[in-house]
């Protein structure tokens, strides 16, 4: 149902929006091409099993699994692979979808996108852009502040809480 709302919607306007930004890279970029780079075996050893799956394969967490979801306090959202701050706690929102989601990433330079045309679908994905490591997917179905939904999986990211 997703799938089908998405392009419908959005498919053609949410793609091309991104496509025509600056913070666009390749699909094919090589791993040299982010500040933080580490060989297949030292991200298996720096990363859990979990962890490396999605941040390094690109597997999604089951929805509702991950305890960052009920994660209210302020603070910040970091890579769990390479430490980069992603998203503040100030854009976080419930989506419903079981994954937590913001409606914008910490800076310009937090995240970076590429398109991702897996599992039929036309989606947009959001990588760390210290460590290349893949973080969840934007949608344009977001809260009207900005318009979009990163949907992210939480085993991705670490919460640092703010500092009273
Ligand atoms: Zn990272």
């Amino acid at each position: 149902m997703l799938t089908r709302r998405f392009l419908l919607t959005s498919g053609a306007i949410g793609l091309t929006a991104w496509f025509g930004s600056s913070r666009f890279v390749a699909v094919s970029a090589p791993a040299e091409a982010f500040p933080v780079a580490h060989t297949d075996a030292e991200w298996r050893k720096l990363l859990t099993p979990a962890q490396y799956a999605v941040l390094r394969q690109s597997a999604t967490e089951r929805p509702f699994s991950s305890p960052l979801l009920a994660e209210h306090r302020s603070g910040l959202f970091a890579c769990a692979g390479c430490d980069h701050g992603l998203f503040s706690s100030e854009t976080k929102f419930e989506s419903g979808t079981g994954w937590p989601s913001f409606w914008a990433p910490l800076s310009e330079d937090a995240v970076v996108m590429t398109p991702d045309t897996t599992l039929g679908m036309i989606r947009t994905e959001v990588h760390c852009a210290r460590c290349g490591g893949h973080l969840g997917h934007v949608f344009d179905d977001g809260p009207k502040v900005t318009g979009l939904r990163y949907c992210m999986n939480g085993i991705a990211m670490i919460f640092k809480p703010a500092v009273a």
